[in-house]
């Protein structure tokens, strides 16, 4: 029998969104190989959602925040109970943190930043895109278990309707940390991280300075979106790193993208071409992005962006 064990990160009492997917792929998992859905979760806060999403047991450990080192010892913990034959993380920081320490530890294989998972021939297939999202890899992750890291906005958010998940407390194991938590940034009020967002706004040199960087806010503000960034405005200091999409930044998929002055480098249409809709903004017409682009917009988005913005706040009165 193999069950499905879910890191479920929790943000304010709630699960984060790239964790409920998890869950929801995870509870597909657990009926194709014929065994059950557990969450591992810090917060017991969780149990009544964790069951929505379908899981049975919600393993709890209240390790405070997250320390790689504790959380990675009180997951093993959970999984010396429930012996889990997949483990899953959603593809958030912290997950991605902690699947490949775990699985080194347990020699087991991890399949990472998947966007497809299916239980074949008795065993976790899994489809990944690599070279930057132009080819997909099919790999089966033959040990038991099996780690998998789920793309944020890969997997399509399903609840179950079932009850609270019956919660199992894990003791936290006493260790002696070489890591030490200094301090904790949380976002802005009202900043959403482009990691789990649905719609992403994203600025690029074209945008002159950072002050201008107010026109993508607005824009997000208003659609109630994330801000993105290309590389080259972060490396210029106009936008914190957080923000980069790309290659060296964050491989997003929302379902809406939409890039202002920004040419499209290769490097950049490695982390969002596979964003669902792709709005581009951009005054030169043999700009890369629009390649990629669903809807391209040739114009200077000074003018553009203010007016989208206006556009938006219009349709929201109505
Ligand atoms: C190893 C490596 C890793 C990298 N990783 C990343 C990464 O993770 N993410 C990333 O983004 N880049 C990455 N880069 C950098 C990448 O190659 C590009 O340099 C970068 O993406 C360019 O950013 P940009 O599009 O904002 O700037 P530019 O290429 O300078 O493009 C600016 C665009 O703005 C347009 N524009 C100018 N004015 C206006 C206006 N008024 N209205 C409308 N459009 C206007 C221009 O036509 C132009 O197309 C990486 C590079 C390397 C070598």
């Amino acid at each position: 029998m193999a069950g499905v064990l879910v890191f479920a990160e929790v943000n304010d009492g709630k699960l984060r969104k790239a964790s409920r997917e998890a869950l929801s792929i995870g509870r597909k998992l657990a009926q194709a190989s014929g065994g059950e859905l557990a969450a591992f979760a810090t917060d017991r806060a969780v149990a009544e959602e964790a069951g929505r999403y379908g899981a049975k047991k919600l393993y709890v450990a209240e390790a405070g925040p997250y320390r790689t080192e504790t959380h990675a010892a009180a997951l093993q913990q959970a999984m010396d109970q429930a012996k889990p034959s997949i483990v899953l993380f959603g593809g958030t920081s912290n997950g991605r943190d902690l699947a490949p320490r775990l699985a080194a530890r347990l020699n087991a294989g991890v399949a990472s930043d998947v966007d497809r998972l299916d239980w074949a021939d008795g065993k976790l297939r899994a489809r990944r895109p690599v070279y930057s999202g132009k080819v997909f890899a099919t790999v089966d992750v033959t040990s038991n278990p099996a780690f998998a890291t789920t793309r944020p906005n890969a997997f399509p958010l399903e609840e179950a309707g079932g009850g609270a998940a019956e919660v199992v407390s894990v003791a936290v194991p006493q260790i002696e940390a070489k890591g030490k938590l200094l301090e904790t940034k949380t976002p802005e009020a009202g900043e959403i991280s482009i990691a789990e967002a649905d719609i992403i706004v994203s600025g690029g040199r074209g945008l002159k300075e950072a002050a201008n960087f107010s026109l993508i806010r607005d824009l997000a503000h208003a659609i109630g979106g994330a801000v993105g960034a290309s590389r080259a405005t972060v490396d210029a200091g106009w936008i914190d790193h957080q923000h980069q999409v790309g290659q060296t930044g964050r491989v997003v998929s929302p379902n809406l993208y939409i890039a202002a002055g920004i040419s499209g480098a290769i490097q950049h249409l490695a982390g969002m071409s596979s964003s669902k809709h792709i709005v581009a903004i951009n005054k030169d017409p043999e700009a890369p992005i629009f390649r990629v682009a669903d809807l391209g917009v040739v114009g200077d988005l000074f003018q553009i962006v203010p007016a989208l913005t206006e556009e938006v706040k219009k349709a929201k009165t109505h």
